[in-house]
């Protein structure tokens, strides 16, 4: 073992392992943070530069403390922002990275900036190698990689990286973008969900001249807030067990009270609704369900949703609902076939690059996470049922491994709404609270 001292080895150093690095400290527990990409303190989500990406959750939700939702409304109000207010997401990465930087300065946090490739049992704990072929030790390991990046596309086979960007969250990603701007072509967005809304923002932040054009099956984008009364609704309300009933009732909540409150009362019953349902069901919610709830569940600032709105009318951005059926290279460009619903035939046309807005990695198993395949090939961890997450159970302890936990995204399966901070943070505090327990420690509440 790397010291006397119980350690916990953390990988991902985006808000799930950063706020479990920060829980642990604040117990005095010792950890080990692993991060690859240069990102501690701010992940995927909060590394962006881009001062028009707006947190989608407004400041008064967006506490990273579990026992203190109110933090960062607190932290920001004295740069005059109110609880309601969509504050940069910038911003959010700074105040993530000041609680990281305070648990590392109690001496409790170690930051490791390195790619994790592999991790197996030692003894009772675990050991972690890393890219440089350097090893962690530790008594317990937290897997907190969050999403995989994007599926390749099977058409966008073999396109030079010039004319298509496969992960927009890579750095290589965010660079391409912005070198394709500067050639003032037209740019393909592949997707129509909140990726999209990114992309268009930084095409448009940096003049991109051309026009963008977003396309999905059903070119359904992200709804914007709203004020909107609240109504809540207890547990026994909602029809639990079945996913034709609970539809049902949803869009009769709708009809009576609006979708956005329908939809938000649902938020505290979500997880247990999920898991309410069978395998089949979940998969049926996702295949048919999914895309309406996530552009209404998932919603946009309104700044950002007016902007989106007016780039549409000026002609800027065309929302298309169809599909991508085959894209090459000609010249200086990417030819493109795309398909609307309801043509029969696709039309072709050019555009200086294509973007993939599909989201993150649907399948699991297909991940290229060498850590996560070290733990699959070993049979120390297995994709759950719908191959969306890693199989946990209900104190989000992954299967098969044995002092080991998982956070986040990486835990969907189980959880399904486990996306947000208002949702990740709770989890962490209680995994901090099982950790502690699992190494003798007296949980301080
Ligand atoms: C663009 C975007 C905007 C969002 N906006 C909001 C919002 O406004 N409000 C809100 O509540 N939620 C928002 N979310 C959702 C949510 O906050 C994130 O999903 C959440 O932050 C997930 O955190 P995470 O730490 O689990 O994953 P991530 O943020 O993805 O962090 C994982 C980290 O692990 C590292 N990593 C991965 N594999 C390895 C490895 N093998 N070795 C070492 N390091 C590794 C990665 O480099 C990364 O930094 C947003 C998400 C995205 C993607």
């Amino acid at each position: 073992m790397e010291a006397d001292r119980p350690t916990v080895v953390i990988i991902g150093g985006g808000f799930s392992g950063t706020m479990l690095a920060a829980e642990l400290a604040r117990k005095g527990l010792a950890s080990t943070l692993i991060e690859g990409r240069g990102r501690a303190g701010e992940g995927t989500a909060f590394s962006t530069d881009e001062k028009a990406h707006l947190l989608n959750v407004p400041a008064g939700r967006m506490g990273a403390w579990a026992d203190q939702p109110g933090h960062f409304a607190s932290e920001v109000a004295r740069e005059g922002y109110e609880p309601h207010e969509f504050v940069p997401r910038k911003r959010y990465g700074e105040y993530l990275r000041k609680i990281l930087n305070d648990a590392a300065a109690s001496g409790q946090v170690r930051i490791v900036q390195q790619d994790a490739v592999a991790a197996e049992r030692a003894g009772d704990g675990w050991e972690v190698r890393l890219a440089d072929g350097s090893r962690v030790a530790g008594h317990a390991l937290a897997l907190a990689q969050g999403n995989q990046a994007p599926q390749a596309l099977p058409y966008a086979r073999g396109i030079d990286e010039k004319f298509f960007v496969n992960d927009p969250w890579s750095e290589e990603g965010r660079a391409a973008i912005v070198r394709a701007a500067a050639t003032g072509g037209d740019v393909l967005l592949i997707g129509t969900g909140l990726t999209m809304v990114d992309m268009v923002l930084t095409l448009d932040e940096v003049r991109l001249r051309g026009r963008m054009t977003a396309v999905s099956r059903r070119g359904q984008a992200p709804r914007a807030h709203a004020d909107h009364g609240s109504a809540p609704v207890t547990q026994e309300e909602v029809p639990h067990g079945s996913l034709r009933k609970a539809w049902r009732w949803l869009l009769n909540r709708g009809a009576a009270v609006g979708w956005r409150a329908a939809v938000d009362s649902l938020r505290p019953h979500s997880q247990a609704l999920w898991q309410s349902w069978s395998a089949s069901e979940q998969r049926r919610f996702m295949r048919h369900a999914r895309p309406w709830w996530d552009v209404h569940r998932h919603r946009i600032a309104p700044e950002v949703g007016g902007r989106i709105k007016r780039l549409v009318q000026i002609g800027r951005l065309e929302i298309v609902a169809g599909q991508v059926t085959d894209m090459w290279v000609k010249g200086n460009k990417l030819d493109v076939s795309i398909k609307r619903r309801g043509k029969k035939a696709a039309d072709d046309h050019g555009f200086a690059l294509a973007i993939n807005c599909t989201g993150p990695l649907g399948a699991i198993s297909q991940s290229k996470d060498s850590l996560l395949r070290s733990l699959f090939e070993a049979g120390l961890a297995r994709p759950d049922a719908l191959d969306i997450g890693l199989e946990v159970d209900g104190h989000s302890r992954v299967l098969g491994a044995g002092k080991a936990w998982a956070l986040g995204p990486l835990t969907k399966g189980r959880y399904w709404e486990i996306t947000a901070v208002p949702d990740i943070r709770g989890q962490v505090a209680a995994v901090a609270d099982d950790i502690a327990k699992e190494m003798g420690h007296a949980v301080q509440s």
